[in-house]
């Protein structure tokens, strides 16, 4: 049985092709450019050579239909017709407060999803976008829309509410959704079946640790804190994103550089994080690690706060929970960086972890534990898998 994850982006669409048999990747894309001048399709079939298309792919219900074209290539496909593709899987960014789970689309899950643009004005119109083209592409075939802010759905009030006036909350929704939900609910999940422990006496905290970085507090599998609130600008440091920052800086800046409100949030967005703390160096923690050991003191300097952070959102986190059982390191620099995880790590002696430096100088991308047998609190590398992850759950809510 095999489940299409498509993500959307507002000129992109990667998407997956999973038989859910052996939950092994048929095939997985990528079409770039949609709507702008040298848009193509590039195909990796399993097994088989990269396959590229360039041709005009003017929106996404054209993206879709050259994704099917793909799948179904005599020599390049994977699948005899879309007859064998079961259902899609949908990553969509904000389901507001209505969604904490995933869910079939109907009518009233593509209102929602409307409603929510001015809460993802990036992500949710390509979104329902690539919802509508499958649909066209696919009649009668069943369309689930994933949420990257189901799983922070389950925040107490205390978590979510910001000090604000109430009547902003009620009027606007202005609250903490946390995002990465996907990637939080899978890798949780995986924590407490590899760390052995009972789904139902569990505090987990997860560092999703990649461009985009975001850390959740789990209890019982359900999220219970996480660091991104009604965007994903705030938490831990990111490549470009600046993360937890006083407000009045945007005020003072504004005044000061004389730019607007929108050009500030740009630079928080996309110039700032370690790529605009160090200087200019690199959003990539490759390079900024490079810099660093080369001797480069601003890059020395971006590393020690990325890593204070995410250790002091580590320390919230377990008094927030009132203890810790097990924490898992995710995505590119979680899963690949051992200088960054010991040195995160380095920072939770007084919670009893220990660390086997060989384990983790030794774990990349694959499934771990760093920690010594007599750590207090086990720490696990944790590959996440969204593609993965939105294709479970579109089997379950379909099968
Ligand atoms: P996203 O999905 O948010 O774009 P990823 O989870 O793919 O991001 O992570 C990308 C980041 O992972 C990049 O900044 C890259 O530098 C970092 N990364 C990958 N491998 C390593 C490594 N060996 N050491 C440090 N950082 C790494």
């Amino acid at each position: 049985m095999n489940i299409l994850v498509i993500n959307c982006g507002s000129s992109s669409l990667k998407y997956q092709l999973i038989n859910m048999d052996d939950e092994s990747v048929l095939a997985k894309g990528l079409v770039e450019r949609i709507g702008i001048e040298g848009s193509q399709l590039t195909h990796k079939p399993a097994g088989k050579d990269e396959y590229v298309v360039k041709q005009a792919i003017p929106d996404h219900k054209v993206a879709v239909q050259l994704v099917l074209d793909a799948l179904a290539d005599p020599q390049h496909g994977v699948i005899k017709d879309a007859s064998e593709i079961y259902a899609i899987g949908h990553r969509v960014l904000h389901g507001g407060e209505k969604y904490q789970a995933s869910i079939v689309v109907n009518d009233d899950v593509k209102k929602v999803i409307r409603e929510c643009f001015d809460l993802g004005p990036l992500h949710n119109p390509a979104n329902l976008i690539g919802i509508e083209a499958c649909e066209a592409a696919m009649p009668g075939k069943k369309n689930v829309a994933v949420f990257d802010t189901a799983f922070g759905g389950t925040m107490p009030p205390k978590a979510y509410l910001y000090a604000i006036p109430r009547e902003y909350y009620e009027k606007y929704h202005i609250r903490r959704y946390g995002f990465h939900g996907t990637s939080h609910s899978f890798v949780s999940k995986e924590l407490i079946r590899f760390a052995g422990l009972d789904m139902n006496n569990s505090k987990v905290i997860v560092a999703h640790l990649g461009n985009g970085a975001s850390i959740s507090a789990t209890v019982n599998g359900k999220c219970v804190d996480t660091s991104m609130g009604l965007t994903p600008l705030e938490g831990l440091i990111m490549g470009t994103r600046s993360g937890d920052l006083d407000p009045a800086i945007l005020e003072f800046l504004c005044n000061h550089e004389h730019i607007s409100i929108s050009e500030m949030l740009t630079i928080l967005n996309k110039k700032s994080g370690v790529y605009g703390m160090s200087g200019g160096i690199s959003s990539d923690f490759r390079d900024l690690q490079k810099a660093m050991e080369d001797g480069n003191e601003l890059a020395k300097a971006t590393m020690e706060a990325y890593i204070y952070r995410v250790a002091k959102y580590i320390g919230a986190y377990t008094a927030a929970m009132n203890g810790v059982d097990a924490i898992a390191f995710t995505a590119g620099v979680g899963e690949n960086s051992n200088f960054i995880r010991e040195k995160v790590t380095n920072y939770l002696t007084y919670l009893g972890v220990k660390i086997d430096k060989a384990a983790n100088d030794a774990a990349h991308g694959k499934e771990m534990t760093i920690s010594t047998p007599d750590s207090k609190v086990k720490v696990c590398v944790i590959p996440t898998n969204e593609e993965l992850a939105i294709a479970r759950e579109t089997l379950a809510l379909t099968k």
